[in-house]
């Protein structure tokens, strides 16, 4: 028995000829945030605007970990994105969830729904 017996091999699934490089790969990121919605770019575009910094405890981020600050909507309409950020707010998520749960509770005092 020949172990390279063409029957056994696996059909339609060729082997990429190589990995993606870091530069294809950033590439492929900016393509894709170009062909989003604009309403997606409204975070990066908090964090260009009003920089890598919780506006509530004041801890600062790096590129690299900026995924933990996050872009909160001050009146709470996350469809409301104005260019100049007016409505937008970088928090922690700490921060930000407690920005969240004192609002919720509010609208339960209030008997909103
Ligand atoms: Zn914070
Ligand atoms: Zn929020």
């Amino acid at each position: 028995m020949s172990p390279r017996n063409p029957y056994n091999r696996k059909a339609g699934r060729p082997k990429p000829d190589h990995l993606p490089t870091r530069e294809e790969i950033a590439k492929g990121v900016k393509q894709l945030r170009r062909d989003g919605s604009p309403d997606a770019n409204y975070r990066e575009r908090s964090l260009a605007l009003h920089g890598l910094i919780c506006a509530k405890c004041a801890r600062e981020f790096t590129w690299e970990n900026r995924r933990q600050l996050t872009v909160h909507h001050i009146d709470g309409n996350d469809k409301n994105n104005p260019a100049n950020g007016s409505n937008w707010e970088n928090l922690c998520i700490d921060c930000h969830e407690a920005e969240h749960s004192r609002g919720l509770l509010g609208d339960y005092l209030r008997g909103d729904d």
